[in-house]
């Protein structure tokens, strides 16, 4: 599907309709942020080269907590040296035009998006957030703030005691552990807004996916979703994968082979002009 076709599909939806973003890692790849299946999202640590999907799990942080946290810590150091990208911004415009007819699911932990200006009311962040942290004995589903001192974490430093104690909760004095969802952990909505994401599914009309492979449960859910309620559904990566096939299986929807930042400023110019179109 070229630009010009997929900007009327979804200006022709959001003129009176519900729009649907869903974003991952790709969108921030343009940023400077490693997805994880490239190579940079790779972490070695002595002899042992580590795949993400291994080290962004509740196992591996009971195993070697210092380990995970330092990965997560540099993490999220690139993140802050990050900024939004033509991508972000062109969501950003999108919710501005769209008010309460606009949802943003990402899986996204860079916070890009709130930078951008998305408001967070129409923000789920359903893998949680690099920069906070929470008791990872959960004896309470409260955020705090990763502090300051961990600012610009170079990438081969391991924390010691004392930053792990920095770290602890401050409610009960356990040990506190990254805001995110792992890999062997399971969605719900007190913390990741699970049902919320799920309900936006359930009444958009129109759903453009962006960089995502489609390696994780609830997303791939909202796109089954969509499919089944015959949303059209666009899908915006350089790649073909899951959310591909069901792209090219809902009606009037179809695939994008483009960086995000390439296509998405047309998607919300198209939508400017039909909200413009629709208010004279
Ligand atoms: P992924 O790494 O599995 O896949 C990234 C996808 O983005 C691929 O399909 C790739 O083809 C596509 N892509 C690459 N460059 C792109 C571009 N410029 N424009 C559009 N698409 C592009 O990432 P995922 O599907 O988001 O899921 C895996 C997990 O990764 C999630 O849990 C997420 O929380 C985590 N993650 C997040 C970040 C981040 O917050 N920026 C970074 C890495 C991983």
């Amino acid at each position: 599907m070229d630009v010009t076709r997929a900007a009327s599909v979804v200006a022709e939806r959001a003129r009176n309709g519900r729009l649907l973003v869903l974003t991952g890692a790709g969108i921030s790849a343009e940023c400077g942020i490693p997805t994880f299946r490239g190579k940079e999202g790779y972490w070695t640590r002595g002899s042992k080269v580590y795949h993400p999907m291994e080290l962004a799990t509740h196992r591996a942080f009971v195993e070697q907590p210092a380990t995970v946290w330092g990965w997560y810590l540099y993490r999220r150091s690139v993140c802050r040296a990050a900024s939004p990208g033509a991508g972000h911004r062109a969501v950003a415009d999108m919710a501005r035009l769209l008010g309460e007819r606009f949802d943003l699911v990402t899986q996204n932990v860079d916070g890009l998006h709130a930078r951008s200006g998305v408001p967070p009311e129409r923000m789920y962040e359903i893998h949680g957030n690099i920069d906070a942290y929470r008791c990872a004995r959960a004896c309470t589903t409260r955020t705090y703030p990763v502090p300051e001192r961990f600012d610009d974490w170079p990438k081969d430093r391991i924390p010691d005691a004392e930053d792990l104690a920095a770290l602890a909760c401050p409610a009960c004095g356990g040990p506190g552990r990254p805001h995110v969802l792992w890999f062997d952990e399971c969605y719900d909505e007190p913390r990741f807004r699970a049902e919320s994401a799920m309900d936006a599914a359930a009444r958009c009309d129109v759903l453009v996916v962006v960089g995502t492979s489609g390696a994780t449960n609830l997303p791939m859910q909202i796109g089954a979703l969509a499919v089944a309620r015959k949303v059209p559904i666009l899908d915006v990566n350089p790649e073909d994968g899951p959310f591909g096939d069901l792209a090219r299986r809902s009606p009037g929807g179809g695939v994008l082979r483009a960086k995000a930042g390439e296509v998405l400023p047309g998607l919300s110019s198209a939508i400017a002009g039909a909200v413009g179109a629709r208010r004279e």
